[in-house]
């Protein structure tokens, strides 16, 4: 399931998604310089990372997407381990978790998108 040549290899491990090889942001999601940068292009297969002007704007979508599911999540975890405390905290526990993880989300959200749009291709400079 998280063999190369799945979209979740290249969701998981932040590759191009044509080739699965090269970076596709320019640092660490959690680093302050590469936060949520993609590169110009893949530096193994020259895939141009930037489809089209502002084609990660449909991004939004995946993120928002992505913060319903960590609230559930969240809400999930609150009620098995600590089910008796009141909406409060779970409210601050779920804003805590969203600060925490918000360079993540946004830096799944953009691989999440242009995994829609981009096949993986086995050797994709022979054609
Ligand atoms: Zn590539």
């Amino acid at each position: 399931m998280l063999g190369k040549g799945t979209k979740l290899y290249s969701i998981l491990r932040l590759k191009c998604p044509r080739c699965q090889e090269g970076d596709f942001y320019k640092g660490h999601p959690y680093s302050y310089s590469g936060m949520g940068r993609v590169k110009e292009n893949c530096s193994k297969c020259d895939l141009k990372y930037n489809i089209e002007p502002s084609f990660y704007q449909g991004s939004y979508y995946v993120t928002y997407g992505l913060g319903v599911a960590l609230f559930i999540a969240v809400w999930i975890l609150q009620l098995f381990f600590f089910p008796d405390v009141g909406p409060g905290t779970l409210l601050i526990s779920i804003l805590i978790s969203l600060l925490l993880f918000s360079p993540m989300l946004y830096a799944l959200s953009k691989i999440i998108w242009i995994n829609f749009f981009i096949k993986y291709e086995k050797d994709p400079k022979k054609k």
